[in-house]
């Protein structure tokens, strides 16, 4: 059955993550409610990733941060526990598992899926705390360990977050503390990228290695893994022994995405960096299913925190296509992250990621307010969007 908009419009969110909620909600405070707003997503609840990697270290657990979407009502927004099946951007229309909505703006915010299975042995033989479903096993694991070899395998890119396999490590150097088991483990982490976090350019990553240096991590750049054996990571020309792997993944957009055309040959959905546009009206993409190639050649990071702040772009140009009022002022590029550097601790990354001749990053001291605001960073957001700890209060 086709559902046409309702008498006043409908704007459409693909994906109830980062970048379809804040759509939605910034949506809702600038239209009247004769605008329908609708959010689809397959998955009835919403947590973020930082939530995975405190959940293997004792730092939080995970249902302390799923949020129902269905919450989301009370801004006036409907939700719908479906699967997209299907995209036509040139009609606006689109097909679910249980029928087909149309809509007067199409908001892609579908994210980018964990791929394990684009290398050989890595589903198999190595833990991937980039999907949640993986964390609770590999938290028992942890539990189980007694000391010995840990990898973290960065074996695709781009990813989601960027810092996160950097911040797993040093989360789990303090663990292992707490555990008095650091001094029988070994720590490696390895990236196929030419060096550890090229967003933050050579300088930032010089200073993150060092920074796991002095924690007793070891890291190794430029290998791409080939395959993942019992016991073994094979790379291109070396291999490593390791007891137990943490891997992260290769990602791509959902297959729905490319299926409909979106990303136009290319590997993600290409987009007007300044407005998040796509080539067909009234059909915007943002976040992690997007790519947006900086001045030096390098794709704006995946981050919740970005896809945030593109959909505040998207629900500001929506609104003013609504009202016939004028296009809001451009995307800036400017976003931030907390790097967690352990249990306690973090530091503060501020980009101008649309600098020109090459984006301009910062990073600030390493302290235990900044720990304190990424924690908000969470909740000031549950808070927001679900009406998280209101009954606390
Ligand atoms: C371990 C880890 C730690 C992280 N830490 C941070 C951090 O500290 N700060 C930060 O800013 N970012 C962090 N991130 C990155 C952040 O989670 C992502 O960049 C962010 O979620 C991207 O938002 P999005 O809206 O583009 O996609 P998502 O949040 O992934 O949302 C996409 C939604 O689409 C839904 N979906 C997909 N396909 C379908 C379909 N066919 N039908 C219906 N629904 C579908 C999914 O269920 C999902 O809810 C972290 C990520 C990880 C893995």
């Amino acid at each position: 059955m086709t559902h046409p908009p309702p008498a006043g419009r409908r704007t459409l969110v693909l994906g109830g993550g980062f970048g379809g909620i804040t759509v939605a909600v910034e949506l809702r405070q600038l239209v009247g409610e004769e605008h329908e707003i609708l959010v689809l997503d397959h998955r009835q609840h919403f947590l973020m990733g930082l939530r995975k990697l405190w959940a293997l270290v004792g730092a939080g657990g995970l249902e302390a941060g799923r949020q129902p979407r269905p919450a989301l009502e009370r801004h006036g927004i409907r939700f719908l526990r479906r699967e997209v099946t299907a995209i036509d951007p040139a009609t606006r229309r689109v097909t679910t598992d249980q029928e087909t909505f149309e809509a007067d703006f199409l908001v892609v915010a579908l994210g980018a899926e964990p791929r394990a299975d684009l290398v050989p042995g890595l589903a198999e033989h190595a833990y991937n705390v980039w999907d949640t479903d993986d964390v609770p096993a590999l938290a028992d694991a942890l539990d189980r360990f007694d000391g010995g070899r840990i990898a973290i395998v960065i074996a695709g890119a781009p990813y989601p977050c960027p810092p996160a396999p950097y911040e797993c490590g040093m989360l789990l150097d303090d663990h292992l503390r707490e555990r008095g088991l650091r001094d029988r483990t070994t720590l490696t982490v390895t990236t196929l990228q030419p060096m550890l976090l090229p967003n933050a350019g050579r300088a930032g990553s010089t200073w993150l290695g060092e920074q796991l240096t002095a924690r007793g991590i070891a890291f190794r750049v430029g290998r791409a893994v080939e395959r993942v054996e019992p016991g073994r990571i094979v790379y291109a020309e070396t291999s490593l022994e390791a007891d137990l792997v943490i891997g992260v993944p290769p990602h791509r957009p959902p297959a729905v995405v490319t299926a409909s055309g979106l990303t136009a040959g290319g590997p993600w959905v290409a987009v007007d960096p300044a407005t998040l546009r796509t080539t067909h009206p009234g059909v915007f993409a943002i976040g992690d299913v997007t790519q947006i190639k900086l001045a030096n050649g390098l794709p704006l990071p995946k981050a919740g925190l970005i896809a945030e702040l593109e959909g505040r772009q998207v629900a500001a140009g929506i609104a003013a296509a609504v009202r016939g009022t004028a296009s809001p002022p451009p995307f800036d590029g400017r976003a931030f992250c907390f790097i967690e550097m352990g249990k306690t601790r973090a530091t503060l990354v501020e980009g101008d990621f649309f600098a020109t001749p090459e984006p301009v990053v910062a990073l600030q001291d390493v302290s235990a307010r900044h720990a304190e605001e990424k924690r908000r960073f969470e909740t000031e957001r549950l808070a927001r969007w679900f009406g998280a700890g209101e009954g606390d209060r």
